[in-house]
């Protein structure tokens, strides 16, 4: 399933997408008690059941057709912070040491071990929202694919073995950077932390859906300009590692996000660097989940 959080009538609804993307039907009217996407995720393999039937044949006051409606982030609030994880493709990993932005304590361009920090929830937004790059003083304004994986199952101390079952599903996120604020803060929270820096979406599919992430690709345009381009199984840390390094030490939860990395091709890779600019349009992609586009103000 393609599940979606739209906006009809003034609330946040979810639905799952239909008709090849072209409707949406209304979760909401079709599963009672179902109010969120988090709802769903927190259901379990129950309401997960109950939703495949009524998506199956919905009744026609409960389907909406996707230019009807505004799409919002699939979790426009989650529940905590995103977990993020840096310099985890390896040509991005050295074209971010080489740049002279890369603050980190590391002296290889290789990490030895997951390099996590956080982006909190005030940072989403959704697809064709802007991006408010006006906003960094700094104007050095990055963008970064990043293939997200949604828990389903929480835990502790999960094993690689189990990693997949725990995920839910995938979405798309792009980490908008500050780069000379990540640089100049030392840790990387603060650069990546500007109101609006974390477009999210347009969807969260599911795992059955997405199947193999190994054989999935990660790219980004700007003005229709092709930045980046990667594959998923060429990261340094896969969505196993990051599942089980993070719950050897904390609880996880349905519908926590973690945001897999970026690969090469950023802005500040380039000679000099192409950050983005109000009047930019930036789309991030990642193949069998869509494609999420934002204007940059
Ligand atoms: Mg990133």
């Amino acid at each position: 399933l393609k599940l979606v959080t739209f906006e009809a009538g003034g609330m946040p609804r979810p639905g799952a997408l239909m008709m090849g993307e072209r409707t949406i039907a209304d979760i909401q009217q079709l599963v009672p008690g179902i109010n969120s996407l988090l709802d769903i995720v927190r259901g379990g393999p129950g309401i997960m059941e109950s939703l495949r039937d009524a998506v199956a044949n919905p009744c026609a006051s409960a389907v909406f057709n996707q230019s009807d409606v505004r799409l919002l982030a699939p979790i426009p609030r989650p529940a905590r912070n995103i977990f993020c994880v840096g310099k985890n493709y390896y040509e991005h990993a050295e074209e971010f040491h080489s740049s002279g932005y890369d603050a980190s304590a590391d002296k290889t361009a290789i990490p030895d071990c997951p390099i996590y920090f956080t982006k909190s929830y005030t940072t989403v937004i959704g697809p064709g929202m802007p991006i408010p790059a006006s906003s960094d003083w700094t104007a050095s304004v990055d963008y970064e694919v990043e293939l997200t994986a949604v828990i389903g199952k929480g835990g502790r101390g999960i094993s690689k073995a189990d990693a997949y079952d725990h995920v839910f599903g995938y979405t798309i996120i792009n980490d908008v950077t500050s780069r000379t604020l990540q640089q100049k803060h030392k840790q990387w929270f603060l650069g990546k932390n500007f109101d609006g820096f974390c477009p999210m979406g347009p969807w969260l599919v599911t795992s059955d859906e997405v199947g193999n992430i190994n054989e999935i690709t990660v790219s980004t345009e700007v003005n229709g300009e092709l930045r980046q381009k990667a594959n998923v199984k060429d990261l340094i840390f896969d969505v196993p590692t990051l599942v089980q390094s993070l719950s050897e030490v904390m609880t996880l939860e349905p519908g926590d996000l973690i945001a897999t990395g970026t690969p090469a091709g950023v802005g500040l890779g380039f000679k000099p660097p192409k950050f983005l600019v109000p009047g930019d349009t930036v789309s991030v992609s990642v193949s069998r989940l869509g494609s999420l586009t934002n204007p940059v103000t």
